[in-house]
């Protein structure tokens, strides 16, 4: 993680960089990334309860939440916590503006730039600006936005240039500092790394998408180990699992890995999706049960009862795993179950 922050901080030289480590650090805890991210510039996440943690945890860097306050609480907690926020709708300067109490509030006001989820259109962007300007509860504004298509820049349903451009045009001007770019930003369009990039994916190793991970020199941060317990030879014919989806054409042995959905692997994951067993490439078959995964051992004579599976990480990108079950590697991350053991290596 901390290789990976270098990374991003060498993509974005003159920026300052939030870490992003919403949803537990993509799934990597946050006490991991306390530690990995010492060097960063600030944390930023959506749970106020996780931001709260993280003071209590020592964090004396910025905070921000990523989606503002949802309640009076949450402004509360980020004015007696020092922890910055967003604003995106006028309901949360409402909120800002009816606070019991006085300490100021460093707060980055969102643009809905064109993905058309969070955020001020900018016919609306100035007035809001100009409201908060005028709240004695805010000590300063940075201008924010956040991109629909940074890893797919010619996406027709809105190009990465014309959502900067949107931003760019409705900023001209105005005073503050320019928190845009995600890991796809950072990694793929210098002209949107600003005063604060907000990696995420791509500190966890994961890719954000258009190049692979080792692309870019990412490091898997997390590597997802299992073993086989049972090993089983089924016959031409033999189906495998719940569901019989597979049925061997020849004499296979098949090896249980002690990993299911419980422990957070996708069960769509179709048969042939790719795990390593004792270094080498085979694929799994059969429906992914709560408990167990079932993964073809027939070309590897060596392998059997104890033999190490790697089901992504060290060897074996958590994007191609994701992509052979039909999702992406933050789905992969944040999924993992809290039952999985942790060993830091
Ligand atoms: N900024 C915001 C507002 C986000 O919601 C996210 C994640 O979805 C990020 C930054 C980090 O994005 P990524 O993980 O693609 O780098």
């Amino acid at each position: 993680m901390r290789h990976n922050l270098e990374v991003a901080r060498a993509h974005a030289p003159r920026s300052r960089t939030w870490c992003v480590v919403k949803a537990n650090a993509y799934g990597h805890s946050l006490v991991r990334a306390l530690r990995a991210f010492d060097q960063s510039d600030g944390l930023a996440l959506i749970e106020p309860e996780a931001a709260q943690q993280l003071r209590e945890l020592g964090w004396v860097k910025p905070i921000l939440l990523l989606e503002g306050c949802f309640d009076m609480d949450d402004v509360v907690l980020a004015q007696t916590r020092n922890i910055q926020v967003a604003v995106h709708c006028r309901e949360q300067i409402e909120m800002i503006e009816r606070s019991p109490l006085a300490e100021p509030l460093d707060v980055h006001l969102k643009m809905n730039s064109g993905m058309n989820r969070l955020g001020f259109v900018p016919a609306e962007y100035r007035q809001a600006h100009a409201r908060l300007q005028a709240c004695a509860k805010v000590r300063s504004i940075a201008l924010m936005t956040h991109f629909a298509n940074a890893d797919d820049p010619a996406n027709p349903g809105m190009p990465f240039a014309h959502q900067l451009r949107n931003f760019l045009d409705a900023t001209d001007g105005l005073p503050g500092a320019r928190n845009l770019a995600n890991s796809a930003a950072d990694l793929l369009h210098p002209q949107a790394c600003a005063d604060w990039v907000r990696p995420g994916i791509m500190l966890y190793g994961g890719t954000p998408g258009m190049h692979s991970a080792e692309y870019f020199g990412l490091r898997p941060a997390m590597t997802l180990r299992s073993q086989i317990i049972s090993v089983q030879t089924v016959a031409p014919g033999g189906a495998v699992g719940y569901g019989s989806r597979f049925v061997a054409k020849e004499t296979m042995r098949i090896g249980v890995v002690a990993c299911g959905y419980a422990d957070g692997y996708p069960r769509h994951a179709p048969d042939g999706t790719p795990v390593l067993v004792n270094g080498a490439r085979t694929g799994i078959v059969g429906r992914v049960s709560m408990d167990m995964l079932m993964v073809d051992l027939t070309r590897l004579p060596d392998a059997g009862m104890g033999s190490e599976v790697v089901l992504w990480g060290d060897g074996l990108p958590i994007d191609e795993v994701a992509a052979a079950a039909g999702t992406i590697g933050y789905e992969l991350m944040c999924a993992l179950a809290p039952r999985v053991r942790v060993v830091e290596t």
